[in-house]
């Protein structure tokens, strides 16, 4: 028997229906890349996003097109994504902080017939676009008066484009199982690889972040999505935000600390969500400035572990709860968030922080597992490490033309490449990349432990810890250190800060200052760009060894 509920298919320009009807007027406002600032609402955001979709059909897309978008977070992004999915064709969100041979096999890949892109992209698309074979015309994000003379075909000016067709036109209606967006995970091993979200996946997880213990939005709020819509599905932002009627501000191209802080403060942002390296840079403007944050309630932090240093300094000097988030590309991309539960929620000072280093734990959504090397379920402890395995609606079950073949095992459980441990209520806790915990003697030195560690201490800016050969244990962690500007610590200062705070055999062997860490385009740490530099590095503990 089957119920008799009305079939009502979860398209994702449902949302911008909903937000245009009940929430018309909420502002959004842009830092745009031309400069000024620029507000708009819902409602309008709505009505051009069908003019967007009328006007892509004239250049003849259709279903399942795929258009790139090469964007900062905007209005006209914004718009850009809605009346793409309101014809059903595929947003297809390049990175542009990828290297120019990636994005070029990304879009080539991807076959993407129409590529949006920001002024600021011009010169970097025009490199490239003799080899993107697909691209049949480039729709520049600016007026006419904006326009840059430039070699890109059929390039026009967006809003002389839009200008072209009126917003008479209706969404079409599909099955929600039609893909609505493509994000290439960066391939830091191998190629990249074409995750392709539905309707229907986008749908469900905008319900999963938008929950109380999820990011708990209301339409009471002002959104920052520092967070590109580019990296990672935009964390959903762009549809979890309008689903529920929250006000938006958009960062444009700038997200260094004075810019963010700008916009916190003069929009009375609530809520904020991006990478540690973002907050790195705003902790430390406003170190500089006394800048204070009465309006911020909640940061978002994950792509990367948030250092316990973080979260102290958010919520004890600048009184903002911080939420500590893991997830990736290939799940839409929440797996998980660090809210209380009743168990943990009476604790207070160093022992809510042990929690809060956590990454927490998942929506109603995502399945999860912690195995061994052959797949058998390890215990939830929290303290056994294994490999994680996820599932759900809104999780990747292959990728884009089969690349990486069948990426579920038997249960139809997702590897996320991760090592973790889970606790007894269901806190996750990533121990670390299966690729970087560094294998000493046989037993797993957790990189991300030591490296949270060593950026409490004052006068470290960031740091990073790798494996390097060693001929008794196979591998030992190298500490490598960024020092604050100014600054001046020996290894001995760092190596006696961790003393005690971690098991003996944890301790790294050495310490390396260097002036710089190199991170991937999403922000991470380069660990394969620091094992190549330190490949041949000789600890000082080998001849002892030897
Ligand atoms: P990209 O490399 O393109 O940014 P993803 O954003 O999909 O790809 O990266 C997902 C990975 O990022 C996860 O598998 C995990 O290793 C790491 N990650 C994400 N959030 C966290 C977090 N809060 N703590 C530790 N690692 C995280």
């Amino acid at each position: 028997m089957l119920g008799l509920m009305q079939d009502w298919p979860l398209l994702c320009h449902r949302i911008i229906d909903h937000a245009a009807t009940y929430h018309g007027a909420r502002p959004v406002v842009t830092r745009s890349v031309e400069g000024p600032i620029v507000t708009t609402d819902y409602a309008k955001i709505r009505a051009r996003a069908l003019r967007v979709a009328k006007r892509l059909e004239k250049d003849g897309i259709k279903l399942g097109d795929r258009v790139a978008t090469m964007c900062w977070n905007t209005w006209r992004h914004l718009e850009c994504w809605y009346g793409i999915l309101g014809i059903g064709a595929i947003y297809h969100t390049v990175n542009p902080r990828l290297f120019a041979d990636q994005q070029t096999w990304i879009i080539n890949h991807a076959e993407d017939r129409v590529m949006i892109a920001d002024l600021t992209f011009v010169p970097l698309l025009e490199k490239i676009a003799d080899k993107l074979t697909t691209i049949e015309r480039y729709i520049i994000l600016c007026d006419a008066a904006h326009m840059p003379q430039t070699t890109l075909k059929n390039a026009v000016p967006y809003e002389e484009w839009l200008a072209e067709v009126d917003g008479d036109f209706a969404w079409k209606s599909f099955d929600e199982n039609t893909a609505a967006g493509m994000c290439y995970t960066s391939g830091t091993t191998g190629e990249p690889k074409g995750v392709v979200y539905s309707h229907r996946s986008n749908v469900i997880h905008a319900f999963m972040a938008a929950l109380p213990d999820s990011k708990g939005l209301h339409a009471t709020d002002v959104v920052l999505p520092v967070v590109p819509f580019f990296h990672a599905n935009g964390w959903s932002l762009a549809f979890s935000s309008p689903m529920v009627g929250a006000a938006l501000v958009l960062p444009g191209a700038k997200m260094d600390g004075p810019s963010i802080y700008e916009l916190l403060d003069k929009y009375k942002v609530a809520f904020t969500a991006a990478v540690p390296t973002v907050w790195l840079m705003l902790l430390q403007d406003l170190e500089k400035t006394g800048g204070k944050l009465p309006y911020l309630k909640r940061v978002v932090i994950g792509g990367s572990a948030c250092p316990r240093a973080m979260t102290q300094t958010f919520q004890d000097k600048y009184g903002v709860e911080v939420i500590h988030a893991w997830g990736m590309t290939e799940m839409s991309p929440l797996g998980s968030l660090c809210t209380m539960k009743p168990e943990y929620a009476a604790l207070t000072g160093e022992a809510r922080l042990d929690v809060q280093m956590k990454q927490g734990h998942p929506p109603f959504g995502v399945e999860m597992k912690i195995t061994d090397d052959v797949g058998k379920p390890l215990p939830w402890d929290g303290k056994t490490f294994g490999r994680l395995k996820v599932k759900g609606p809104a999780v990747a079950k292959s990728y884009f033309k089969g690349s990486g073949g069948n990426i579920l095992d038997d249960e139809g459980f997702f590897d996320t490449g991760d090592v973790a441990t889970i606790d007894e209520y269901g806190y996750m806790q990533v121990t670390d990349r299966a690729k970087d915990v560094i294998k000493s003697g046989g037993e797993w030195i957790s990189s991300i432990d030591l490296e949270n560690l060593a950026v409490g201490h004052p006068k470290v800016a960031e740091a990073a810890v790798i494996g390097v050969s060693h001929p008794k244990w196979d591998e030992r962690p190298l500490l490598v250190i960024v020092l604050k500007k100014g600054e001046q610590a020996s290894k001995e200062d760092i190596l006696g800060f961790m003393q005690g705070k971690i098991a003996k055999w944890w301790m790294p062997d050495d310490v390396a200052f260097v002036d710089e860490i190199p991170h991937t385009a999403t922000g991470k740490i380069q660990k394969m760009a620091l094992r190549e530099k330190f490949k041949s590095y000789v600890l000082p503990t080998v001849e002892a060894a030897e």
